[in-house]
C-alpha cells in the first residue's frame, strides 16, 4: 500500500518537528537555573521561553492548515479519544483518509498494528476485519475505525 500524499506527509512531519521543538525547549526551561530569578528568566532561558511560544504559534498554524485537508468527522472522531496528542489526531486522520480512498475500489489488506487487517468500506465508514485470527483476544480496532464481526 503506497505511504501517506507527499504533501500530507510533509505536513504531519512539520507537526512533529514542532512538537518535537517545543518539548526540547520546555524540558530545558524546567531545569534549575543560578541565573534565572523566579518569573524573570536569565537571557539563555528567556529566549527558550520565546522559542516555546514561537512554536506554540506555528504549531497552531500548521494544525489549522492540516485540518483543512482532513475529513472533519475522521478528526472529530480521534480528538474524543482520551490523551490523544494533537499530531497523532491529525496522523490517525491521514491514514483513515489513505485508507478509504484505497479501499474506493474494493476492500483491501494492509498491516495495522502489526496485525494483517482487511479494510473495507461501509458508506464512508471504514470497516476493518482481523484476516487471521489471534487467539480469543482481539485488539482494540485502530482509532476511528470501526470492527464488525464476520
Ligand atoms: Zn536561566
Amino acid at each position: 500500500m503506497p505511504l501517506l500524499d507527499p504533501e500530507v506527509s510533509d505536513q504531519l512531519g512539520m507537526l512533529q518537528l514542532l512538537d518535537d521543538a517545543t518539548a526540547f525547549r520546555s524540558s530545558r526551561l524546567e531545569q534549575l537555573c543560578p541565573d534565572c530569578r523566579g518569573r524573570r528568566k536569565c537571557t539563555e532561558h528567556a529566549f527558550d521561553q520565546h522559542l516555546v511560544e514561537v512554536y506554540k504559534a506555528r504549531y497552531a498554524a500548521a494544525w489549522a492548515e492540516a485540518f483543512t485537508a482532513m475529513d472533519p468527522g475522521d478528526v472529530g472522531e480521534l480528538m474524543q479519544a482520551d490523551d490523544m496528542p494533537p499530531t497523532a489526531v491529525m496522523l490517525g486522520a491521514a491514514i483513515a483518509a489513505r485508507l478509504r480512498e484505497a479501499a474506493a475500489s474494493g476492500p483491501v489488506v494492509t498491516e495495522l498494528d502489526g496485525q494483517l487487517v482487511v479494510i473495507e468500506l461501509d458508506g464512508q465508514d471504514l470497516i476493518e476485519h482481523q484476516l487471521l485470527p489471534a487467539g480469543n483476544e482481539s485488539p482494540p480496532p485502530a482509532p476511528g475505525i470501526s470492527e464488525r464481526k464476520l
